[in-house]
């Protein structure tokens, strides 16, 4: 049997992170998962360990990273992801995709190795362009709550790019939007795990701001298939990876009350800084180029969302 490639995913154990693990291992690879376990959750990987094609280092991709042996593909999905995160820990999440990405450029040279990082709609900040596609240049505030996340993954961007010209390397950037499915953090202040969250716990359902600001959510088997084929293309350039199907938070609040069948009603607080009003993804290069759309409805991907929410140890 030709040896398994290797391939190293850090923020292995959060959301995205080990959902890649998950897939990569499907596909026949050996997978070196990577994390500080700031944010992430070893619960979401702990059935990967009685594996031998698998290994985890507990480490802060934000200082020297070394891993032995060969490595063919890194995947850098290490990073807090929510408003609430970035207010708790924005150094953390300044120097992940700065000084974390760095060395993991380091890394891939060292190793030959082709790096992929997670991008985000971020970099598009509060868009004047609707739908965004990848050739719009944003509108972020840099000193803005958000600046700590939105500015080191437009930093990480440009590194990757600088690396690509400069050194050679093989990149790929791919630029993520609202995404969503178990092993969400309940508590991360994100507005499905919050919704879901509330729905069982019997709490009202809080829509910040009027609720009309618009996302657009993606589920995360379709994320992965976007990344995977992403990965294995030629493609250089940023892809945006979502699905295009937007709604305004009021009526993602009352679809989640609907599929929960909560009687908790919808309470308003107010609009956090700099939160963006609209957000859509315009995904025609990432159709064009890696033949890929969307599968999963949203009625579909909210459904085992909620099983999953619902089975945990907490409302059991
Ligand atoms: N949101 C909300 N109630 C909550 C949490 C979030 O109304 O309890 C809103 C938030 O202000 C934003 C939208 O839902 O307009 C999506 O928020 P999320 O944090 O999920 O994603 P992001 O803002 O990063 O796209």
């Amino acid at each position: 049997m030709p040896e398994r490639k290797r391939v190293l995913i850090t923020g292995a154990a959060g959301f995205l992170g080990s959902h890649l693990c998950d897939r990569f291992i499907k596909e026949g690879f050996h997978v070196i998962g990577m994390d500080n376990l700031i944010t992430g959750s070893l619960s979401n990987i702990e059935h990967l360990f009685k594996l031998e094609q698998f290994e985890f280092y507990h480490h802060d991709v934000s200082k020297f990273v070394f891993v032995p042996g060969e490595l063919h593909y890194i995947l850098h999905f290490a990073s807090p992801a929510s408003p609430i995160d970035y207010l708790k820990i924005p150094i953390q999440t300044l120097k992940v995709g700065s000084l974390g990405t760095h060395n993991l450029l380091g890394l891939a040279r060292v190793k030959k190795a082709r790096m992929l990082i997670a991008s985000t709609s971020e970099v598009y900040g509060d868009p004047n362009v609707h739908p965004q596609n990848e050739d719009y240049w944003g509108n972020v505030n840099p000193i803005g709550p958000r600046g700590v996340y939105d500015e080191a993954k437009r930093f990480q961007e440009a590194i990757t790019m600088a690396y690509h010209t400069y050194h050679d390397l093989e990149t790929r950037i791919v630029r993520i939007f609202n995404t969503y499915g178990p092993r969400m953090r309940l508590d991360d202040g994100r507005a499905l795990p919050a919704f879901m969250g509330q729905a069982l716990r019997g709490q009202d359902i809080t829509v910040f701001g009027d609720g009309s600001q618009t996302r657009s959510f993606c589920y995360v088997d379709d994320l992965v298939e976007g990344i995977y084929r992403l990965l294995f293309s030629d493609y250089v350039n940023p892809v945006n990876i979502g699905n295009p199907d937007e709604i305004t938070i009021k009526e993602f609040a009352e679809e989640i009350i609907a599929l929960t069948g909560t009687s908790q009603k919808i309470i308003y607080h107010p609009l956090p800084t700099d939160d963006p009003k609209q957000r859509r993804p315009d995904i025609t290069r990432a159709q064009q180029i890696l033949g890929w759309k969307p599968k999963v409805s949203r009625k579909e991907g909210l459904k085992i969302t909620y099983d999953y929410f619902k089975n945990l140890p907490e409302f059991k």
